[in-house]
This record gives C-alpha cells, structure tokens and sequence, in this order.
C-alpha cells in the first residue's frame, strides 16, 4: 500500500510533508530552537502549575484560555524595547504552535477559490499550510539581498489580487527584516488581510521596530508570535497572534472546541511569570549570531545579515556534501534548498564553536580531494 494508493484529496496528490531530518547528534543547529535549556526554576514552577492542572483534567479546558491570553499580553506589554506594544487579553489569540496559527488563518481568510502571496526564500510551513487548506499559494520575487521595498511589496499585491499576504519578519531562512514602512503600504494596496509573522522578534535588535506599532487602526493586520524559538519553549506547542478582537472572532469559527489542553495552557502561563528569566540567553545567542557572521565571513563564504537567532550562508560549493561531512562529525545544519547555501541556528558559545571547527575541517577535507 502506497500513499499514491489511496483515496486522496486531488490537490493534495503528489504532495510532500514538512520533513526537517530528526537525527541524534550532538549538536543540533537545524530548526532554528533556542538550545539553552529551561532554567530549573521554572521547571518546578511549570511542574507546580502541571500538577493544579492535573486535578481537573476530568474537565474540559478553559475554552477562552483567559489566563493564558492574560499572560500572553502582559508579555508583549513588557517586552523589549521596540518589540513592545500595549495590547489587551481580547487583542491575543493562541494555538498549538504559531503554525495551528497560521492554519486558523488559512482556514477562516483563504480556503477554496482563494490565495495567500507569499515572498520566497521564506519559511517552507507557509506554502504547506496553505495547500492544506486549500488555500492557493502565489508568490513573488524579492529584491536584491532577500529585501522586500514597498514597491515591490506594493506591485505584487496589485498584480495578484491575493485574499491573505504573508509577510515574514526577520524572515526564515534569510534573517532579512522587513520595514514598517513596507508592512504598511502592503497593508494599504488592497483589501487583503496582512499576516506578519514574527517569530523571531525577540532577537531583532531593539531598534528594529515590531509590526505591531501598526496595529492601531488596521483591522485586516496580525501579527504572529511563538514560544518555540526565543522563548526556549518549542516543546510545549504555543503560538499567538495579535490582532484586532473581531479577528479572533473569525479564528473562532474554525478553532476545534477546547483546542489548547489545560496541561499547555498552565504550562505556557506558568512559563510567562518567568518571561525575564526565560529570556535571559537571547543576548548571548544574538552574540553567537554576530559570531557566526564574523568567523564564515572571515572563512571567505557570504554571509546575509541576520536579525534572527540563525545565519545563512552561501559559497558553499555542495551544500549536501558540506551537509554529510558536519553531520558526520555530530554536527546538524539546514539545507534550505536554496542554491549554494546552507543555513545555521546560532546556538550555546560551545555549540557554535564545534560548527565553526566541523566546518573548517570539513572544507579543508573538500580542498584536499580537489
Ligand atoms: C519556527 C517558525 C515558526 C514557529 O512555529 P511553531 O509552530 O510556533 O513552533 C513560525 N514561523 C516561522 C517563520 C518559523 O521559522
């Protein structure tokens, strides 16, 4: 028996999962997670609030996760400067991961006979989640440098007509920003709702402006967030968005009933009372970031500038031979498949430093047979 066998939606024929290799190895630099693990104090406060949980899990769950969206905006209340905004409890909406998110979206704005532009290289989830819904997937050319201008922005959105744009900033697998002022005058070209989806905020510089400065007065603009990467929390599946209320009214409509289980609701708001302390190793990841950018630049690759915790990389003459020769000596990257690159999570100062040298002896070896 064959996938191909079965009785499949027609559009989904052909079709591959999501499929980041899973593999052992020492050091894990491939999907992009925070590799600081959580600090112990806060395992035994998310133990404690697990353990309140468990003595109604007879019950069905907090619906409406009061508590959580509670938590969730204070969060984004105290963020960091430039990532912060005041938002209320009614203003955040969560799921299992930002990428349940992005499919409440799909589901409630795309769906049949509709279409979400996107901008590639960009996060591979995007197209997948759109197929799932049916959603049609169009997509447009970025500048030079992986940039997105307003005009560009502004012209694809004119020339394709879509229902939903994604916007991705800092941007996977690139590490490119996109401006306010391109958000905006994306947001202004047409009648489309505007998805800026921001999971790697946490580690833009703090000059590096949120989408959510726009929020005010832009009822079609939301703005996705995650606990998976900065937040050190990739396990426990939370995602958010923030939008204007009437938009989580729509998510609503197609959420399944009691979609976040009491254990990731107590968990998640259990982890948010720490949110400093579950923060605390952003600095030193952004300092392995620049790290990254300085030594593969000195090792003669091009390197993008990144305002994410990863870097891509390019001059890599094979990129699954490089690929083969750092796994082998325990070391997991990413090919994205764009050509000549491959792209690195900036992890622990130890972590970096095994990359670095793995790297260096992998080319040397690639001189060598040459
Ligand atoms: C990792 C990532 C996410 C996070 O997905 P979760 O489902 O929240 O773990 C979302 N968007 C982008 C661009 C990502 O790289």
């Amino acid at each position: 028996m064959e996938l191909s066998d079965l009785p499949i939606r027609d559009d989904l024929q052909g079709k591959s999962p999501y499929g980041a290799p899973m593999i052992d190895v020492p050091v894990t630099l491939n999907v992009n997670e925070n590799t600081h693990s959580v600090p112990a104090e806060v395992r035994a406060s998310i133990l404690e609030a697990l353990s309140g949980a468990l003595e109604n899990i007879n019950r069905y769950p907090d619906r409406e996760f009061v508590a959580l969206r509670l938590a969730l905006a204070d969060y984004v209340n105290d963020g960091a400067k430039g990532h912060s905004a005041p938002v209320t409890p009614e203003s955040v909406w969560a799921a299992n991961g930002s990428n349940e998110v992005l499919q409440h979206v799909l589901q409630a704005f795309g769906g049949p006979g509709r279409s979400v532009l996107g901008f590639p290289p960009t996060y591979s989830m995007h197209p997948i989640i759109a197929e799932a819904t049916g959603t049609q997937w169009v997509t447009a050319a970025r500048d030079a440098d992986f940039e997105i201008s307003p005009a560009t922005a502004v012209a694809a959105v004119k020339e394709h007509q879509p229902d939903v744009v994604f916007l991705c900033s800092p941007n996977n697998p690139t590490g490119t920003g996109v401006s306010l002022e391109t958000i905006e005058a994306t947001y202004d070209a047409s009648d489309a709702m505007v998805l800026v989806d921001e999971a790697y905020i946490e580690f833009a510089p703090d000059d590096h402006p949120s989408a959510l400065r726009l929020l005010e007065g832009r009822p079609r603009l939301m703005i996705s967030r995650t606990m998976s990467k900065a937040f050190a929390f990739a396990g426990a599946r939370l995602g958010y968005l923030i939008a204007d209320p009437a938009v989580n009214d729509a998510l609503r409509l197609v959420r399944l009933p009691y979609h976040l289980s009491a254990l990731t609701q107590a968990a998640a708001t259990a982890a948010l009372a720490h949110h400093s302390t579950m923060l605390a190793t952003v600095e030193q990841i952004r300092e392995q970031r620049d790290r990254l950018v300085t030594e593969l630049t000195k090792m003669g690759y091009t390197v993008w500038p990144s305002l994410a915790n990863f870097v891509l990389f390019g001059g890599v003459v094979d990129p699954h031979a490089t690929f083969r020769g750092l796994l082998e000596r325990g070391v997991l990257v990413r090919d994205v498949g764009i050509e000549h690159t491959l792209r690195v999570s900036a992890g622990t100062p130890e972590e970096t430093s095994a990359f670095l040298e793995a790297l260096s002896d992998v080319d040397a070896l690639a001189r060598l047979e040459k």
